[in-house]
């Protein structure tokens, strides 16, 4: 035994108790198997990745200006990415955010990190979907916050439970992923986004938006993003804050990502990152800039937008023709996910995490969804993505979630 593993265990703080390892995690595990499909992962498809694209842009961001790539840079961000996401930002109908109104983070997950530290003190309640993302319900807690969910359903987030509980719990913020939920899949619809909004303004309660999605629809836009609709509900911005990404638009390796947030805000948040991450790699930065500058970005979304739209459909076909009755779920809009509820319909299995196991033992791997509850999971879910597997792969998968079905009805 080396010294190191002899010693005395180390006195970790007291924060780590709040949270563990998550569950997802020991189902990676088995995912190397050989010949398993997998519908498990959160990730887009790196086959559809635009390395060619990348590729310029990284070369003419060590071209142009390779002191400032490859230099320390400001903590806020590089300033011409900053001016490119708030075009683009503009371009998806949020026109009045200006450079100066974002930070660049190391992917959102950072932006919810900072959002934890500069305002969650321990026992202080934050609203959550239940559903969410795992992350954020782990990283929340770790900071000491009580979670506390409000349910979801095809529009989104219920706004009237949502009402009855920051009157009830008067909570620090609200958590939401109002556009192609993960795991959810649901969109909040244009009417419950007004609610949201003035929802905050009225009982001057701040709202995270995490939009990582919203570029990925599928036939249509989805509705403007809370960020968006704001400049239509008076006072509603100072009550807002939003994540974005480039991660599942562009690359998640880039490690991209900003926040919006009003100034008090983003300054506190700014501070933190300086003593967390001094800035997001200013190389990775300058090339999204430049990638975003050479106006890439539209054909890029056209294109995944499409694949990704037609392996969701065959998902959907799919589930609807093989397991029929047995599953309920609503066809996403967007996004990379289906969340599918086990109905027990002919005496089938309800239990999302038995039949994972079964699962894997049919050659199919997916996430149950009980995980992604804070609180009183509904263990009848499981999540499905389609993102990174073909159309053809995704049927024989379905076909076999189908089989493991059977098996854990018996
Ligand atoms: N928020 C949500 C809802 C996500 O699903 C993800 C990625 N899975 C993130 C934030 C973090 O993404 P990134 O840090 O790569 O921007």
């Amino acid at each position: 035994m080396s010294d190191f593993a002899a010693s005395a265990p180390v006195r970790l703080a007291e924060r780590l108790n709040n949270v563990e390892t998550s569950a997802i995690r020991e189902l990676f595990k088995l995912l190397g198997k050989p010949g398993i499909i997998s519908f498990a992962g959160g990730f887009p498809d790196a086959a559809l990745f635009d390395v060619e694209g990348i590729r310029e842009a990284a070369l003419a961001a060590l071209a142009s200006n390779p002191g400032a790539a490859l230099q320390y840079g400001a903590t806020e961000g590089f300033d011409p990415l900053r001016e490119q996401l708030s075009a683009f930002m503009a371009s998806k109908g949020a026109v009045d955010v200006a450079p100066t109104d974002l930070i660049v983070t190391t992917g959102s997950q950072q932006a919810l990190d900072l959002l934890g530290k500069t305002l969650i003190s321990p026992g202080d309640k934050v609203i959550v979907e239940g559903p969410t993302f795992l992350a954020t319900i782990q990283c929340f807690k770790l900071y000491g916050a009580e979670l506390i969910t409000v349910p979801v359903d095809g529009q989104g987030a219920d706004v009237e439970v949502l009402q009855r509980l920051i009157e009830q719990h008067r909570p620090k913020f609200v958590y939401l992923i109002p556009t192609f939920g993960n795991p959810s899949g649901a969109t909040m619809s244009l009417q419950r986004r007004r609610r949201v909004l003035e929802l905050a303004v009225q009982t001057a309660t701040l709202v995270v938006e995490d939009d990582p999605y919203g570029d990925l629809y599928f036939d249509a836009p989805p509705p403007p993003s809370l960020l968006a609709l704001s400049a239509q509900v008076p006072g509603s911005r100072a009550r807002l804050v939003h994540c974005g990404s480039l991660s599942k638009v562009l690359s998640p390796g880039l490690r991209v990502g900003w926040l919006v947030a009003p100034p008090a805000l983003l300054a506190k948040a700014t501070m933190c990152k300086q003593f967390s991450d001094a800035h997001t790699s200013t190389f990775a930065q300058a090339t999204a800039a430049h990638y975003l500058a050479a106006g890439r970005m539209p054909a890029t979304l056209a294109r995944v937008r499409g694949i990704y739209a037609r392996r969701a459909d065959a998902m959907v076909q799919a589930l609807q023709a093989e397991l029929g009755e047995a599953v309920a779920f609503e066809p996403p809009r967007g996004g990379l996910f289906v969340w599918v509820r086990l109905t027990g319909a002919g005496g089938t299995c309800t239990d999302g995490a038995e039949l994972a196991q079964r699962a894997i033992e049919q050659g199919v791997a997916f996430v149950p969804g009980a995980p992604f509850f804070a609180r009183d999971p509904d263990r009848a879910t499981l999540r499905l993505s389609f993102a990174t597997v073909d159309e053809a792969r995704i049927r024989e998968g379905v076909r076999r979630l189908a089989a493991a079905l059977r098996i854990c009805s018996i």
